[in-house]
C-alpha cells in the first residue's frame, strides 16, 4: 500500500436507536445502523430528512434524546467533540487564508504539541497529491485544491471516522465528478471509515460501497448501490435514485413464478420474486433505460411485456442518449432512454410506437 501510515485505521460506528427531538419537532426517529471499519457509507437522502442532524450526532455537536453511539466499540455518546476520534470535512473548506499549505496541515497537531508535525503534513499532502504546492497560500490554489488540503488537514491525525458533509458541493459539475473518483481513490488507500453526507444520489452511487436512504428521519433503505438501483423497495426510493416508470393497477392473477398486474386495460406480467405483494392494487416500477422502443408491433415471447400501441409526444435528445415520451392510453406516460448507436434519435415526435421490456426489470 502506497500509504502504509494512514492505513487500516478505521473504525466500526455503530448507532442504536438514536432519537432526536428538537422542540416541537423529531428530526430523527430510532435510527439503527452499522458501518463497518474501512467502508465508504453515504447516507443520501432530499432536504430536511435528517442527515446533517445525524452527522452532528456522530460528531457529538448534538446529543441524542435516545440511543447509543459506538465506535470501534467504545461507546462515546457522552463524550465530547474534541475527544472523539472523528474529523469533519465541511463545503467551506475552512482553510487559515494567513497560513501556508503546509502549515493548515500542521496546525491541529503542532497546537496539541504531537511531535513530527511537519513531517506528518507532508506524509497526508503527498497522499493527496498537493505537497509540491506546501509552501503556497490557500488563495493561490484552485477551489478543487483547497479542497484536498482541508481533505489533508482532517486525516493528518488519522481519525478512526471521516465525516463528509457535501463535501464537494461548492465545485463545478466537471470537477465534482473527478474530485467523486478522487475520494474514493483516497478512501480506498486510507482505509479509514467514510460517512459522508449527500442529496446526489449519482455522488452517493459513485463513491459509496454502501448507501442508505433517508426519508423523514428514517432510513427507508439501506444496500449497495446496484442493488438499491435494481431493487428499491418503495416509490420514493425507486424515484430518488433516478427516473422511473411507475403503473400502478391490481393484481388479477398469479401463477407460482409471476403476478399479473391490469394497468390501464393492459396486462403486465412481475417475477414473482421481485414483487412485495401478491394480491390487491400493487404499483410496479421500470426504469426508463430497460424499455425498448418499436416502430411495429413486436411479437409476444414469454418473459416479455409490451404495452401500446401508443404515440411519442416528445424526443429530447442528449447526445449519448435520446429521451422519448411515450404516451399510452390509460397510463402515465412512459419515459424510455435509448443509447444513441447511431447520430440522433431514431424516431420521431408523433411515431405510432410499442414499448416492450424483459420481465425480470
Ligand atoms: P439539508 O440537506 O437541507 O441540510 P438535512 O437532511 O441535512 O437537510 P437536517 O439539517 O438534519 O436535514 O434537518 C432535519 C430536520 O430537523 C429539518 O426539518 C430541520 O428543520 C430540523 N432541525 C434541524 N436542526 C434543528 C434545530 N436546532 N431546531 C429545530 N429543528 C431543527
Amino acid at each position: 500500500m502506497a500509504h502504509a501510515e494512514f492505513a487500516d485505521s478505521g473504525a466500526d460506528l455503530e448507532l442504536r436507536g438514536i432519537t432526536k427531538r428538537f422542540p416541537g419537532f423529531t428530526a430523527i426517529e430510532n435510527l439503527n445502523l452499522t458501518i463497518p471499519a474501512g467502508s465508504f457509507f453515504a447516507l443520501l437522502g432530499p432536504s430536511g430528512c435528517g442527515k446533517t442532524t445525524t452527522l452532528r450526532l456522530v460528531a457529538g455537536l448534538e446529543n441524542p434524546t435516545e440511543g447509543r453511539i459506538l465506535l470501534g466499540g467504545d461507546d462515546v455518546t457522552d463524550t465530547k467533540p474534541h475527544q472523539r476520534p472523528v474529523n469533519t470535512v465541511f463545503q467551506s473548506y475552512a482553510l487559515f487564508p494567513h497560513m501556508t499549505v503546509l502549515e493548515n496541515v500542521a496546525f491541529g497537531l503542532k497546537r496539541r504539541g504531537i511531535g513530527d508535525a511537519e513531517a506528518k503534513a507532508h506524509e497526508a499532502l503527498r497522499l493527496v497529491e498537493l505537497d509540491h504546492l506546501a509552501a503556497r497560500k490557500p488563495a493561490q490554489l484552485s477551489g478543487g485544491q483547497q479542497q484536498r488540503v482541508a481533505l489533508a488537514r482532517a486525516v493528518v491525525n488519522r481519525p478512526a471516522l471521516l465525516l463528509l458533509d457535501e463535501p464537494l458541493g461548492a465545485l463545478d459539475l466537471k470537477l465534482r465528478r473527478s474530485m467523486q473518483l478522487e475520494l474514493k481513490h483516497i478512501q480506498g488507500e486510507v482505509g479509514l471509515t467514510f460517512l459522508h453526507v449527500t442529496h446526489d444520489q449519482e455522488e452517493a452511487m459513485t463513491m459509496a460501497d454502501t448507501v442508505a436512504v433517508m426519508h423523514r428521519g428514517r432510513i427507508e433503505q439501506m444496500g449497495a448501490p446496484e442493488e438499491l438501483y435494481e431493487l428499491p423497495r418503495t416509490s420514493f426510493v425507486a424515484s430518488f435514485l433516478g427516473q422511473s416508470n411507475l403503473l400502478t393497477g391490481p393484481v388479477v392473477s398469479s401463477t407460482a413464478t409471476t403476478v399479473m398486474v391490469e394497468a390501464g386495460g393492459q396486462r403486465i406480467e412481475v417475477l414473482r420474486s421481485r414483487a412485495q405483494r401478491h394480491s390487491g392494487t400493487v404499483t410496479i416500477g421500470v426504469r426508463p433505460e430497460k424499455l425498448l422502443l418499436h416502430t411495429a408491433e413486436p411479437a409476444r415471447t414469454a418473459g416479455a411485456n409490451i404495452l401500446g400501441p401508443g404515440r411519442v409526444t416528445d424526443v429530447s435528445f442528449s447526445g449519448v442518449s435520446t429521451s422519448y415520451t411515450v404516451t399510452v392510453p390509460g397510463i402515465d406516460p412512459l419515459v424510455v432512454f435509448a443509447q444513441n448507436m447511431v447520430s440522433g434519435p431514431v424516431v420521431h415526435e408523433g411515431a405510432r410506437v410499442w414499448v416492450s421490456w424483459a420481465m425480470e426489470h
